[in-house]
């Protein structure tokens, strides 16, 4: 065996040993029927051709390698983000598992989340027994405050009533009358995981405010709510409340979940840390305003604060890039009465410096771009602040509202004349744009990789170089401690996006004595 004990290898280079590969030679030639190699590179580059784009484009019933995931993965980010909640999926073991696998990949951090676990019986019977079980053993082995219900597609196909099921499992005795369990439906079939946060978090606020009204007033703690949508970057729960608590201006974050996906290793296991309060919940309709950082995916949200808590809850971009920021910090000093300290106005000019210094090397660069809609968005804007073209914006989980919405802010950029707006279209789309009208870069979560890898299979120069921002990111580290929103925010994503072009730049001009004219010093 060439794997000894003192010298352990992983699968690569492993698989590479002529041991390993005369196996899988084997494997392949006697057990798989695999294509001649000619034909699979014939296939191949069909794929890469305008006629396979417009057949993929015709696609309808399929979707191949989503932009998006699923709802009860939103719920369970936004539960996370309450003091002491346990998240809770109504439905199958199986789904709870990719969820924890999910975000744990991402966070690299153990996240906390039950299932009642409903296998076939439940399927065909219903799942009430599950209900009553689970929420007991929850309550009692986890010792939440909180226990957040959301379902999977299971749940939602045979039509369980969560408000009955919770109603009866505490009339049973199985948690108290008092113990709060705020739920929401989550059908997988429809939205996406920015539903599935709205949603869980319309149910929490609902739970803890619709039938307790009558004492609250608007403005009476002098507070601002800021509702972050869901959101995987830490380092944005943390501008918004630096640059908050910059300006002096009270505030509650609802819903943050910044603690919980970040503990410390000090030997202490944490299943629950920091996050908004019930308290804090019950207090929010007292507050002047609520606003919505990524109003795209606040649907029910926006309709619930503006209809029971009488908030004007005004539209507001993503605080992303330049002008947006100053939209966010301007709207946050209207509504709180306090100006914008000179911190805040220094770390702006510090930004305009930086996109100075950067420009000419942005300029002009073609990016393809895909995520959520808020984010999709906000780095389509930054993307002209600096001077380059979002030419492919592909967003799975959006509407139609929205894709006008894009379009019309495109159209206040020269830079944003050649672009294209593709909605509820997939990853194996961006494909297929990539390779028939080839973008400098692609910005995008880790399933990007192989989109780069097909690239430079067709030849190094279709090859285009993935930029990750996004979610999920599975294969590189703690990117999501960085920070996309405020001042703070675009420093680092131009930072990324111009060391980007230059190492790029470096790798065509490293070329002894051909390309090696332009390997320059300094750039
Ligand atoms: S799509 Fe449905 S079945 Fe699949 S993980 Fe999500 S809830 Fe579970």
């Amino acid at each position: 065996m060439s794997q000894d004990v003192e010298d352990i290898k992983p699968s690569y280079p492993l698989f590479r040993e002529q041991e390993y590969r005369d196996t899988l030679a084997n494997k392949r030639d006697n057990f798989e029927e695999k294509h001649p190699q000619e034909k699979i590179d014939e296939v191949f580059q069909w794929t890469t051709t305008e006629e396979y784009k417009e057949l993929n484009f015709q696609r309808e019933a399929l979707t191949v390698n989503p932009a998006k995931a699923c709802q009860p993965l939103g719920s369970v980010l936004c539960s996370l983000g309450f003091e002491n909640t346990m998240p809770y999926v109504h439905g199958s073991q199986g789904c709870v598992a990719y969820f924890r696998t999910y975000f744990n990949r991402h966070f690299k951090e153990p996240i906390s989340c039950v299932s009642d676990s409903m296998t076939e019986d439940a399927a065909v019977f219903g799942g009430q027994q599950n209900m009553k079980d689970g929420l007991e053993n929850c309550m009692k082995v986890y010792k939440p405050d909180m226990i957040a219900v959301s379902t999977t597609c299971m749940a939602e196909v045979i039509g369980d009533d969560l408000n009955a099921f919770i109603n009866n499992s505490k009339n049973e005795g199985h948690v108290p009358q008092d113990y709060p369990v705020p739920f929401a439906h989550t059908p997988s079939f429809v939205g996406s995981h920015t539903t599935g946060w709205d949603n869980m978090f319309e149910g929490i606020i609902r739970y803890f405010t619709l039938n307790y009204m009558e004492d609250k007033e608007v403005g009476s703690n002098g507070q601002i709510n800021i509702v972050p949508g869901f959101e995987t970057y830490l380092g944005n729960y943390r501008v918004i409340k630096r640059m908050l608590n910059e300006m002096e201006v009270p505030f509650k974050l609802l819903s943050d979940p910044e603690e919980v996906l970040d503990t410390p290793a000090d030997g202490q296991f944490r299943m629950y840390s920091g996050g908004t309060t019930q308290d804090e919940v019950r207090d929010a309709p007292n507050a002047k305003d609520t606003l919505l950082l990524q109003a795209w995916q606040l649907v029910k949200t926006e309709k619930f604060v503006r209809n029971t808590w009488k908030h004007e809850a005004p539209r507001i971009n993503i605080p992303m890039g330049l002008e947006w920021t100053d939209e966010f910090l301007m709207k946050v000093s209207e509504i709180s009465g306090q100006p914008i300290p000179d911190s805040l106005a220094k770390e702006r000019g510090r930004l305009v410096d930086m996109m100075t210094d950067s420009h000419a090397w942005m300029h002009g660069k073609k990016f393809a771009l895909w995520g959520d809609p808020d984010f999709v968005m906000g780095m389509s804007k930054f993307l002209m602040e600096l001077g380059a073209e979002p030419t492919h914006i592909l967003c799975h989980n959006a509407n139609k509202r929205w894709k006008k919405a894009m379009e019309a802010i495109l159209e206040t950029s020269p830079y944003g004349s050649n672009s294209e707006v593709h909605l509820g279209k997939d990853l194996w789309h961006m494909r297929s744009l990539v390779f028939t009208n080839k973008p400098d870069f692609m910005i995008g979560n880790s399933y990007g990789k192989f989109i780069q890898r097909d690239t430079l299979y067709k030849g190094e120069e279709h090859e285009v170089p993935l930029i990750r921002i996004g979610f999920p990111i599975f294969d590189r580290h703690h990117l999501h401690r960085q920070t996309t929103m405020g001042y703070e925010g675009a420093m680092q994503m131009l930072t990324t996006l111009v060391n980007a072009v230059l190492e790029r730049l470096d790798d065509e001009t490293r070329g002894m004595q051909t390309t090696d004219y332009n390997y320059d010093l300094v750039r």
